[in-house]
């Protein structure tokens, strides 16, 4: 990522109010609330590359929280956050697509669990989710196998560009004065006697009023920094099979299947650019590293998405992809605040932390106001302005003047001048 010159105005010895670790989907979306309310922001990122752990391995899709447990903070963070991404996504002129998504029942007994998903959904308020007939399902997506035995609709299910969305918050905290140092591993913190925390990383010191874990899939290395240890994260691995994009018009919606205890299960779907994709699976990891995808499970999925499109099989992918979700054994939606250590936790956004973002910085912004009691230091700033966005094949993007490397499979299949001429 190449820094303007002009964006290089603070020096180390300045006090931040909230200093951020990790620049995955959520401290991206957590430094760009606080900046807009005026918090002078620091982001430290320990890659190269902003969004390059668990943010980049994702589906890309703005969920409508229709199947998440009732009553729970994901719940809570991800209704906060569906209409409000909208506004965010016009303001800066980002892709997306509310292309819906259908649920299927392959079987009697995945048919039966329907009504109970619909009425769940209805409960919580959000989306209007409405059971199809198996001929309504058909006239739908006349290119599914023809043994589907029930089906829901969810109208409002949304594709985005996972990692524009989530660079564009960045980018826009830095436009409105954030500070974001990449290479920054914090390796070490020290509580100062005047209530603030000094943080040691591999680019020098930083000093700030409140310190903000973001670190996702080493959320609880960092927490451990400032003596916590409430959970430890244990990653969960994803696979993904990209398509062309000359197969799009195979599947008309997202097609889900009834989710289980793992969550979503593998999905078809078709990306905001048009690739459609087969993901991701569900598997345990023993690293936090990103795995390679291995090639039996690829053609298990290729043999899932033939049983389910039918003509999908006759088309070869062009691409494969892992994520790993940051999960934890205990719970999901880890927020929490340590005044006395002037310390805000978020950890264990295991699987819809880019639905969940906008929601998540918004509790971030009541703990600091309310539990730390810490008032913004500069006027806020909360006008959305267009990002001039330019891609550069094949791996990077402009916005506005400055250069970043993309780091999602889903943007880099999209913009693939290649993949767009030859397949
Ligand atoms: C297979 C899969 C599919 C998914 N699909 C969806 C979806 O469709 N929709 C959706 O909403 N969500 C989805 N998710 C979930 C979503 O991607 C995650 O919830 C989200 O990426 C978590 O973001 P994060 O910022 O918490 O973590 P991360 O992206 O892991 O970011 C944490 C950052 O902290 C940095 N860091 C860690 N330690 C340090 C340190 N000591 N110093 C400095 N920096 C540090 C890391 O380098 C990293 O960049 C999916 C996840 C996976 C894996």
């Amino acid at each position: 990522m190449s820094i303007p010159v002009t964006a290089i105005w603070w020096t180390m010895a300045d006090i931040f109010d909230v200093i951020v670790v990790g620049g995955g989907v959520v401290g991206c979306a957590v430094v760009w609330e606080m900046t807009s309310r005026g918090y002078r922001c620091l982001l430290l990122e320990k890659n190269e590359n902003l969004i390059s752990e668990a943010s980049s391995g994702n589906s890309g899709m703005l969920h409508t929280g229709f199947d998440a447990p009732a009553d729970s903070l994901e719940l809570q963070c991800i209704t906060y956050t569906f209409p409000r991404m909208f506004d965010v996504l016009q303001g800066f002129g980002l892709v997306y697509d509310k292309i819906g998504a259908t649920m299927v029942a392959w079987t009697q007994e995945q048919a039966s669990k329907l009504p109970l998903i619909a009425q769940r959904s209805k409960t919580a308020g959000i989306s209007p989710t409405r059971e199809l007939s198996v001929s309504e399902l058909y006239s739908r997506e006349p290119r599914l196998s023809r043994h589907a035995q029930g089906a829901l609709w969810i109208p409002e299910e949304t594709v985005v560009d996972p990692w524009l969305t989530a660079i564009s918050f960045a980018h826009d905290a830095r436009r409105k004065g954030a500070v974001i140092e990449t290479d920054a591993l914090v390796q070490n913190i020290c509580k100062t006697d005047d209530q603030r925390v000094d943080v040691m990383t591999s680019r020098g010191q930083f000093t700030g009023n409140v310190v903000i874990n973001c670190g996702g899939l080493y959320g609880d290395i960092v927490d451990k920094l400032a003596g916590l240890q409430h959970f430890s994260i244990a990653p969960k691995k994803g696979q993904y099979a990209i398509y062309p994009k000359k197969v799009k018009h195979l599947i008309n919606s997202s097609i889900l299947p009834i989710p289980t205890e793992k969550g979503k299960g593998e999905i078809i779907f078709k990306t905001v650019y048009g690739n459609v994709i087969i993901g991701p699976t569900f598997e345990e990891s023993a690293s936090r590293r990103r795995p390679e995808s291995d090639s039996n499970t690829i053609q298990r999925l290729m043999r899932y998405g033939d049983s389910c499109v039918r003509g999908l099989g006759e088309c070869p992918i062009v691409n494969t992809y892992t994520g790993l979700r940051p999960a934890t054994e205990t719970k999901d939606y880890w927020i929490n605040s340590y005044p006395e250590s002037c310390w805000i936790t978020i950890g264990g956004i295991r699987s819809t932390g880019l639905s969940g973002s906008l929601g998540i910085a918004d509790k971030v912004r009541n703990l600091i106001v309310n539990q730390h009691g810490l008032e913004p230091s500069r006027t806020k700033r909360t006008d959305l302005e267009r990002i001039a966005i330019k891609f550069v094949p094949p791996s990077h993007a402009m916005l506005d003047d400055v250069t970043y490397t993309i780091t999602h499979p889903i943007t880099l299949s999209g913009i693939e001048t290649r993949l767009d001429s030859q397949l």
